[in-house]
């Protein structure tokens, strides 16, 4: 039996044929057409005015703190539930991350944590800069109250939207809900470029000046002249044929991943010790990886043995998050609680979910999950 992966890339013949359009078109080069299309289709998706294509989510990050202005011993909040990315960018710009503990439902930032944070942080007249609220496994984070919270402290907020497009909140889009948005198109997440990112705004000044800085900061002269440090940060023109294609089928992989959250929920879910990552009744989760949590007393067997017992039968699955607070490298960095998110690590497990999953590969997924030597609780 061929190997189950956690989120392995789901491409067709769309996606060929656009690709060797551009290839043939001799746009072999960071910027040309399909970028230009591309940016303005995700736009429209998202219901941003503006976009920016970028090799990474991870360079999107880093454009958005530093068009905010955000610098060398500037705090930074986020949550502390993320793939690390997230703080990395934080790190990028000599700023300081700040670790927010998660919601025990949503798993997505705490608004009453962060709202504690930052009254706090105005009581000593250090306001952090700004303020990345990060959409978990596909589900947006609560930007109606963090939006209303940063609002009365006037803190730009960053969406890191990289594991959520395709996902609502209140009706509006994942990657909408911040001063800017950022995507991810790398391998594993809903739609890929095989590595790519966006970066979203209302704001044309801001993304003229991201557009520049990925450029490497090249002045408008007939030489090349620069008045700024610049990055080499943009999309292929090919990636970005790929990408066009991908996101023609968005709202099929959306509906896709959220019927194998279903069907695992549907066999597994009333499993005593097991309980999946609520969706948010406020919005639509994608539910890029559909995640549970596994209570080894009622469940009969550990998070952990699961995991070991599915690679064995060549099924991939993974452990959530580890919180960056427990990151050696961001030890010292100040943490709103955190117990949540450590549970949850400790327990977490995320499931097969891409969009190429059949239904015999969901199955065997659940009967795995089910037959771990040394169950004997929950029959
Ligand atoms: C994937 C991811 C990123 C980084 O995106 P890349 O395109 O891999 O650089 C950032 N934040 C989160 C939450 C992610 O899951």
């Amino acid at each position: 039996m061929p190997r189950i992966y956690l989120s392995p890339p789901h491409v067709g013949e769309t996606e060929k044929a656009l690709l060797v359009d551009a290839f043939d078109s001799n746009w072999i080069a960071p910027l040309g057409p399909q970028v230009e299309a591309f940016e303005r289709e995700m736009a429209a998706v998202v219901g941003m005015k503006h976009a920016l294509a970028l090799s990474s989510g991870t360079a999107a990050l880093h454009l958005a703190l530093l068009v905010l202005g955000v610098g060398a011993g500037d705090e930074v909040v986020t949550s502390t539930l993320t793939f690390a990315a997230t703080a990395f960018a934080i790190t990028y710009v000599g700023a300081i991350p700040v670790f927010i503990d998660a919601d025990p439902v949503t798993w997505t930032l705490d608004p009453e944590l962060l709202e504690r944070e930052l009254q706090r942080c105005a009581s000593v007249n250090r306001l952090p800069r700004a303020v990345i609220a990060v959409d978990l496994y596909g589900q947006c984070a609560d930007y109606e109250a963090i939006r209303s919270i940063c609002g009365r402290y006037e803190t730009p907020i960053i969406e890191d939207a990289a594991e959520a497009l395709g996902a609502t909140h209140r009706g509006k889009a994942a990657g909408s809900w911040g001063d800017l948005g950022v995507l991810s198109f790398n391998g594993n997440k809903i739609i890929t470029t095989s590595g790519g990112g966006m970066l979203l705004s209302d704001n044309p000044e801001w993304i003229a000046k991201a557009r520049h800085l990925a450029t490497q900061a090249r002045d408008p002269a007939p030489h090349y002249q620069h008045s700024a440090i610049g990055y080499n940060y943009r999309l292929s023109n090919l990636l970005a044929a790929l990408g066009r294609g991908q996101l023609a089928h968005l709202d099929q992989r959306v509906q896709t991943r959220r019927a194998i959250n279903a069907f695992y929920r549907s066999h597994l879910g009333q499993q005593p010790g097991i309980a999946f990552m609520e969706e948010n009744p406020k919005g639509l989760c994608t539910f890029w990886l559909s995640t549970m949590t596994v209570d080894q007393e009622r469940f009969g067997v550990s998070r952990e043995e699961i995991r070991l017992h599915l690679e064995q039968l060549d099924i991939e699955s993974r452990p959530v998050w580890k919180p960056m607070h427990l990151q050696p490298v961001f030890r010292h960095c100040r943490t709103c609680k955190g117990e949540v998110s450590e549970r949850l690590f400790d327990h977490g497990l995320c499931l097969p979910s891409g969009s190429s999953l059949d239904e015999d590969a969901q199955n065997r997924v659940v009967e795995a999950v089910l037959s771990v030597p040394g169950r004997t609780g929950g029959h």
